[in-house]
């Protein structure tokens, strides 16, 4: 089984219109939406829900207001400011202390040194996570919680059961809608990849993005293909952007135009390549004919790899 991640370093690169394409293209993949703080896959590929379940994940912390001296070492540890001095009184107490629940980080500082133990910490409800039909074939993805955290063990669980999917379907890709940054959720969506495809936009902020994710990449050990996406809109920024790919040593593989058509595709819930022959759907199809062999050739690593194993 592969697993192709795609992404951008930020936000707004284009990343999902060019992901959606691809699951279009595949043909028989299963599509995961990794990019769970702001998940919009769904909004082209239009998922029909078959399983669903809660997502639960780290906690929160409550004081027990019967239990609270109000002695405030609490809201002194506490690094997030997260700890006010209006709960209600219990009788020994005119008044004790309250967690702001939107400010907790859940570090459990709080809970370790109370001494009353009149903290509570219980692990919370921050999502649900779904299997879904699509027309371009299963598809995972999410939906956090208002203020919910710990998005990169979603990511985790996401593509665990993406694995689960594909296993059950008998499907050898997966294409992964990956989550912006460097942080947490990208590294979540990125370990153990077989291939990263990085949709950069050429500006200096893009080049400035791509230079981290490919040293994350880089980092993590996974092999990665570029494509500048709107490369028209400054083609001397593409040019550095491809020289500098070349230098981290990932392929640049394409350029996609600036195309209304993307925009028009997307209003109408579809990829550009399901409404458009025009030149952004053109230049995607050209970039998954070097993404289709990359995967093909790291499959056949991959098998030689096991032969070898199996023959020591
Ligand atoms: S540390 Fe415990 S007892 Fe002290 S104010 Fe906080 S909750 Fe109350
Ligand atoms: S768990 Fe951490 S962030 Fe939350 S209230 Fe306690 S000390 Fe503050």
């Amino acid at each position: 089984m592969k697993e192709l991640v795609v992404i951008s370093g930020k936000g707004g690169t284009g990343k999902t219109s060019i992901v959606a394409s691809l699951a279009v293209l595949a043909k028989r993949a299963v599509l995961v939406d990794c990019d769970v703080d702001a998940a919009d896959l769904h909004l082209v590929l239009e998922p029909r829900v078959v399983r669903r379940e809660d997502f639960v994940s780290g906690g929160k912390a409550r004081v027990m207001p019967g239990h609270c001296t109000a002695c405030g070492k609490c809201e002194e540890l506490c690094r997030f400011d997260a700890i006010y001095f209006d709960g209600p009184g219990n009788g020994r107490v005119a008044r004790t202390f309250r967690v702001d629940r939107l400010a907790c980080e859940g570090c459990g500082v709080c809970v370790d040194f109370c001494d009353e133990r009149a903290i509570e910490f219980r692990p919370e409800v921050c999502g649900q996570w779904f299997v879904s039909e699509t027309r371009c074939g299963p598809m995972v993805h999410a939906r956090l919680g208002v203020a919910a955290e710990n998005s990169g063990k979603l990511v985790t669980q996401l593509r665990k059961v993406s694995q689960e999917v594909a296993r059950s379907k008998g499907l050898e890709l997966i294409i992964c809608d990956g989550s912006p940054g460097i942080g947490c959720p990208v590294i979540a969506s990125l370990t153990g990849a077989s291939l990263a495809l990085l949709v950069v936009e050429p500006t200096i902020s893009g080049l400035h993005d791509f230079e981290r994710i490919a040293q994350l990449c880089r980092r993590l050990g996974v092999p990665g293909l570029m494509a500048v996406n709107k490369s028209d809109l400054n083609a001397e920024m593409a040019d550095r952007l491809e020289a500098a790919a070349r230098r981290c040593g990932i392929e640049p593989i394409g350029r996609v135009p600036y195309d209304p058509e993307v925009t028009r595709a997307q209003v109408a819930c579809r990829s550009v390549v399901e409404t458009s022959g025009g030149p952004a759907a053109r230049a995607i199809a050209a970039i998954w004919r070097p993404v289709e062999g990359r995967l093909r050739s790291c499959a056949a690593s991959e098998a030689a790899g096991l032969v070898q194993l199996r023959a020591k």
